[in-house]
């Protein structure tokens, strides 16, 4: 770097206390928001990663088993000029929590000189696809676990370290306002994070937090083994049911998401946002 730039970022640090210097003398603006988004390795939750990197904000992306893809949407952001770190994490195992926050807590240091951040996504999961009648106690408790239990009690342990005037979105689905066979189990769960969402938003007032859950329609990711992506009978049976004529990508939601993070939408609180082209209304 050449010698009058860097004087040039040591004038700007000492001028503006709003600038630090991270470990490599790069500047850290006070002001750059800073996001978890669970489960951003791929589908959804990149996408929402990639949406808040384009508006500056840096991004802790979580993993559950496929650290390589988690990496390269780290360099992507870096490509975008903001920040990003990537942290394994299984929502499904509750006991992990405070260790995952102390790996936060270390990341928000050491990348943003941080102690504390910004946004919540609830957003990793997976989903079960099996008929009422057929569903184990094995699938059901899998789905309490990584939907309800997760959301509860990840969101509980990251509490203490999300700013005041912070913001939490939880993910939810279509599947909640209509019901199609084989998802009473996941779908259940998706009604409680609804549920749970108000009681959150309510609660977290008094810190001005608020808390909202987005409801995508079906969408075209590796979820369900990517099957409203890949079976064009199921791809053409959700266009055929959605008003916009189309299946849902990932950038549908992933724009949505950095929008609701963005001042502009400070005073939406508690609600359900769907966010599904208009599937069967
Ligand atoms: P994908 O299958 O494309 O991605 C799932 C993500 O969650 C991956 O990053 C994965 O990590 C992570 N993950 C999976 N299991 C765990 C776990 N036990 N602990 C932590 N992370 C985990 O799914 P989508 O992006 O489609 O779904 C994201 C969210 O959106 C989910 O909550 C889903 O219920 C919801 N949703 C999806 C819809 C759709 O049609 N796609 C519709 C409505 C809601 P890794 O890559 O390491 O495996």
């Amino acid at each position: 770097m050449p010698h009058f730039i860097s004087s040039l970022r040591i004038f700007l640090t000492i001028g503006y206390d709003s600038l630090i210097c991270d470990e490599y003398g790069m500047e850290v603006s006070m002001d750059t928001k800073i996001a978890i988004v669970t489960g951003s390795s791929r589908g959804l939750g990149k996408s929402m990663a990639l949406h808040l990197a384009q508006r500056g904000v840096g991004v802790i992306i979580t993993y559950y088993t496929k650290q390589d893809e988690a990496q390269a949407v780290v360099k992507e952001i870096e490509r975008l000029g903001s920040k990003a770190v990537a942290l394994q994490l299984d929502v499904s195992d509750s006991k992990s929590f405070e260790d995952f926050s102390q790996r936060v807590q270390a990341a928000l240091q050491q990348t943003w000189k941080r102690d504390s951040f910004d946004f919540l996504v609830n957003n990793a999961g997976t989903g079960i696809h099996a008929p009422f009648a057929e569903t184990t106690e094995a699938q059901f408790d899998q789905m309490v676990n990584i939907h309800l239990k997760g959301v509860f009690f990840l969101t509980q342990k990251l509490l203490p370290i999300i700013v005041d005037q912070g913001r939490i979105l939880n993910l939810s689905s279509g599947l909640t306002r209509f019901s199609l066979p084989g998802y009473a189990a996941y779908a259940s769960m998706k009604g409680a994070v609804e549920t749970l969402t108000k009681y959150l938003a309510k609660e977290l007032g008094p810190r001005g937090i608020t808390v909202n859950v987005v409801a995508p329609g079906a969408i075209e990711t590796d979820f369900g083994g990517g099957l409203v992506r890949d079976n064009p009978q199921v791809n053409s049976f959700v266009a055929s049911q959605t008003t916009l004529g189309r299946v849902g990508l990932p950038d549908d939601i992933g724009g949505v998401v950095a929008s609701l993070l963005s001042d502009d939408n400070r005073w939406v609180n508690a609600q359900r946002i769907e966010v599904s082209g208009g599937m069967f209304i």
